[in-house]
């Protein structure tokens, strides 16, 4: 499991298949996070392949408490 300030990422069962990475984040007080996609892709990614973390991800915030991450 993967974590981001006061958030964690969870991988459903439907993801299991799937490259890493795209879970859905949660904050700890249950609510669903928002994602911001800003960051440019690491070298890895950037090649094409998929470097299997949510290397976009440049900000998580939550609706409910207003925490960010
Ligand atoms: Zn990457
Ligand atoms: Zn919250």
């Amino acid at each position: 499991m993967e974590f981001r300030g006061s958030f964690r990422l969870m991988e459903s069962d439907g993801d299991r298949l799937r490259r890493a990475g795209k879970g859905t984040w949660y904050d700890r007080c249950g609510e669903l996070a928002a994602t911001e996609h800003n960051n440019p892709k690491c070298d890895v990614c950037a090649r094409g392949s998929n470097c299997g973390l949510d290397c976009t991800l440049s900000r998580l915030v939550c609706p409910k408490c207003g925490a960010t991450a």
